[in-house]
């Protein structure tokens, strides 16, 4: 898969120690977005999901994944064996962002996108929205973006907000 970046122990995109992975390529082109290098879908470098565990297994105490990007919905099926790969060896949740809402990636008719969307804890989802954004909402760059309870949405069939424990 394509990847801009891999960092072991962040503790800034999402809760506890995560391995976050940033794919490349990003279509959504939002004005003032702060990972511009990520946006060339032939640009990064190539990882097997594999080589990516392995960074996971280097520090037991990393119990959360996070997708990010770029936009992680367009390698979807690559980050759904990663997801699934991580759970296998000790992460117990998983986070993603898109620049498409929970609606739009819900209703949209690539089973790639769903089956990714089933493997998640949390989505934050929609666009970086230059005019809204702000500083002081954890884990998110603009106040459009909402932490989705995925397991809980896709059961209502409805976006319903994620509560920290
Ligand atoms: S979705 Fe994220 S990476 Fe893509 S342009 Fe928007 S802010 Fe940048």
């Amino acid at each position: 898969m394509r990847i801009a970046q891999v960092v072991q122990d962040s503790i800034v995109d999402g809760p506890g120690f995560r391995l976050a992975v940033f794919t490349q390529g990003c279509p959504h082109g939002c004005p003032g977005c702060h990972n511009p290098e990520t946006h060339d879908f032939s640009g990064g470098t190539e990882m097997t999901v594999e080589e990516i565990i392995e960074k996971l297994k280097k520090n037991p105490l990393m119990k959360g994944l996070t997708l990010s990007g770029g936009e992680p919905f367009c390698q979807a099926e690559e980050c759904t064996r990663l997801a699934e790969l991580a759970r296998e060896n000790g992460v117990r949740n998983v986070w993603a962002y898109s620049g498409w809402t929970f609606e739009q990636l819900l209703n949209s008719e690539d089973s790639g996108k769903i089956s990714l969307l089933r493997q998640l804890d949390v989505l934050v989802d929609g666009p970086f929205i230059l005019s809204q954004r702000s500083l002081a909402i954890p884990w998110r760059g603009s106040k459009n973006q909402r932490l989705i309870d995925v397991k809980a949405s896709l059961e209502a069939g409805t976006a319903v907000e994620w509560q920290p424990a």
